[in-house]
């Protein structure tokens, strides 16, 4: 049986860090681009609802299977931000740049740095399925005012794990995948697929 799964999503290295866990289970991961979907709007206030509304945007304009990542930080002292405006956090047009300096400036005069990421997958049968399958797991770190490393992406410079020694931007790809947020809701996803659809 050909397992086919519609990502909501055309970050390429999304795409390719799926198709290499999923595939090994024989689960093809296609791009929402390369199907001709058209992006919906993620009004939400948490990473689960704008999840759900993504997956649901895919399944209903290809009439597949479909699954939605959604992601960011959110610092403890600042309750709900980044949050669900991680990408865009220093304005619409902000790179990863501006929105480390708004996080760090954010936390200058505050003594609790922690902070961290969360990962949601929503899978969804049908546009309408009744019964989502959900997949999440968080990484907690602190913010450090001084970046370090070049790899990852996003707030990784600023995400320093006392375990590590490290911030994530200094972790292989490998380490980070290992334990990061998107990393093991990943491997939990695939668990549930398993367990609920017989994947
Ligand atoms: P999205 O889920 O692709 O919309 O990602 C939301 C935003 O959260 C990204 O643009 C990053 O700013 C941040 N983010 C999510 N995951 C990571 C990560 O693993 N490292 C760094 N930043 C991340």
């Amino acid at each position: 049986m050909l397992k086919r799964l519609v990502l909501a999503s055309n970050n390429k290295g999304k795409i390719r860090e799926f198709n290499a866990l999923f595939g090994s289970r024989g689960i093809e991961v296609t791009a929402q681009g390369a199907l001709g979907v058209v992006e919906c709007e993620e009004p939400f206030g948490t990473f689960l609802e704008n999840a759900l509304a993504k997956a649901r945007n895919a399944a209903r304009q290809t009439g597949l299977p479909a699954m939605a990542d959604d992601s960011g930080i959110t610092a403890h002292a600042l309750v709900t931000e980044p949050g669900v405006h991680s990408a865009r956090y220093a304005g619409n047009h902000a790179d990863d740049a501006a929105n480390n300096v708004k996080l760090v400036a954010a936390l200058k005069n505050v003594a609790d740095k922690r902070a961290s990421y969360t990962c949601v997958l929503v899978a969804v049968r049908t546009a309408d399925d009744p019964d989502p399958v959900v997949a999440q797991a968080s990484w907690a770190g602190e913010i450090i005012d001084s970046p370090r490393g070049t790899g990852g992406f996003g707030y990784d410079p600023h995400f320093y794990l006392p375990e590590f020694g490290k911030t994530a931007a200094e972790l292989t790809a490998e380490e980070k995948n290992a334990v990061s947020h998107r990393g093991r809701a990943m491997v939990r996803m695939l668990e549930a697929l398993k367990e609920r659809w017989g994947w």
